[in-house]
């Protein structure tokens, strides 16, 4: 007998058909005899809606109440699903994030889980109960509940499955895995049939949604065995695994576009000791994860400094930008919305040299202009006007022969 956790995505469960079709799939599970638990997300769209009543009601809702409201789309998924399985006679029961014992810190609507009480749960695997677990949420010490940040369900199932050692933790979706490139995006892209931690973690934070970048990250540190599944058809999916020597063989496993992206310029700054200090620890104090920095060479003693922010913190970014660029003397700021990140992922760049250049001879061959450009050991990204992403993503993939399986 294996313990499994098989998570379901909002697609997955996107109306009552979907909910019927998914509750299939955990009756010929449960009826194999494994030991079960079950993630569920809101319905597709569900999210977004409760996010977009609150942002007519105010420009800033308080993130609290979000929470509050935000948690209550798989509240809806995890009780529906619990009665079709009862009438299909399994012994389900719905769980909520606080009844699943997912304890978060304060950080509202991108809270982090501290620990998890599994009492519950283990409870009812003891009475054979299948427990449909509502994803995304948690309680934090002052039991309010907290959200994991969007696409969060992932992360309770990564949770929950590393708390139990389960076998594997199964993420069902609208895919059958994880491509070398978003299939909607690129319709010659591949499925692969493993993908490394490391890899993935480049990917989920470089723009491939597939996965929830903290999930990844949570996994690779508990090795918990994951495997992204189609819940719309049947096979093999991609299993998320410790690298091995195949993988080094390949050059890019993956690219990836980001939209989530905007850029700040301040111009005209004293080229002088200490101002990008002021400028950068003043960010960071204010949590806004800075991406990417340039700084170019000044003539007249005057230097541009720009950064990439998540659209999400630009806001905040400008508020203290305006307030910075006067105080070290700066000629003006520009924002730019209008950018996209593109990049290259594989764990064989690290023995391999002159990607780089091949992916910006490809950028400018498609007559893209690169303006910014960050590497690491195992990918490469460059910032190009947003309205060329699609592109730059195609080119670099038809490149790369990234539709081609690898030689054996
Ligand atoms: P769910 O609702 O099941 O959580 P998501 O929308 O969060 O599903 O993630 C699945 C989507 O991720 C796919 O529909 C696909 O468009 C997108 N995606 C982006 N990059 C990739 C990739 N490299 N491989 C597979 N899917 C990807
Ligand atoms: N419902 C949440 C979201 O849309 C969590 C999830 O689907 O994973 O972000
Ligand atoms: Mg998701």
């Amino acid at each position: 007998m294996a313990c499994y956790v098989q998570k379901f995505g909002g697609s997955s469960v996107g109306n009552i058909e979907r909910i019927q079709h998914v509750a299939q799939l955990i009756d010929k599970t449960y009826r194999e005899g494994h030991q079960l638990v079950v993630v569920l997300s809101a319905m597709s769209g569900e999210t977004d809606r409760l996010m977009k009543m609150a942002r007519e009601l105010s420009t800033d809702p308080d993130d609290r109440e979000l929470d509050v409201l935000l948690s209550s789309g798989e509240r809806v998924t995890i009780a529906l699903m619990a009665m079709i399985l009862k009438n299909l006679g399994v012994n389900a029961r719905s769980f909520t994030g606080r009844q699943v014992g997912i304890v978060t810190d304060g950080a509202h609507t991108k809270a982090r889980v501290s620990r998890v009480d599994t009492k519950r749960v283990l409870l009812a695997l003891k009475d054979k109960v299948v427990p449909i677990v509502a994803g995304f949420q948690g309680i934090n010490e002052a039991s309010d509940v907290t959200t994991l940040g969007r696409g969060g369900s992932d992360l309770t199932a990564v949770v929950l499955a590393a708390a139990l050692k389960a076998d594997t933790c199964f993420i069902y979706t609208d895919v059958d895995g994880v491509y070398t490139a978003d299939p909607n995006m690129v319709p010659s892209a591949r499925r692969l049939d493993k993908i490394s931690y490391e890899e993935m973690l480049e990917m989920a934070s470089l723009g491939a949604k597939v996965l929830q970048t903290r999930s990844v990250e949570l996994a690779a540190k508990h090795q918990v065995p994951v495997e992204v599944r189609s819940s719309f058809q049947d096979g093999p999916g991609t299993r998320v695994v410790k690298e091995d020597v195949d993988m080094e063989q390949v050059l890019v496993s993956g690219v990836t576009g980001d939209r989530n992206q905007a850029k700040v310029t301040v111009v005209g700054v004293p080229d002088q000791p200490g101002i990008a200090a002021k400028i950068f620890v003043a960010i960071a104090e204010a949590a806004i994860n800075v991406d990417m920095i340039i700084q170019n060479v000044s003539q007249d003693s005057l230097t541009d400094i720009s950064f990439t922010v998540p659209r999400s913190d630009l806001k905040a970014a400008i508020s203290l930008v305006q307030d910075l660029a006067k105080e070290v003397g700066a000629r003006t700021f520009e924002v730019n919305e209008a950018i996209a990140k593109v990049s290259l992922v594989g764990v064989g760049m690290r023995s391999h040299s002159g990607v780089a250049a091949r992916m910006f001879a490809t950028l400018s061959r498609d007559g893209i202009n690169i303006m910014m450009i960050s590497t690491s050991e195992i990918k490469i990204s460059c910032v190009v006007e947003e309205k060329y992403m699609e592109l730059a993503v195609r080119g670099l993939h038809q490149e790369f022969e990234l539709e081609k399986p690898p030689a054996a």
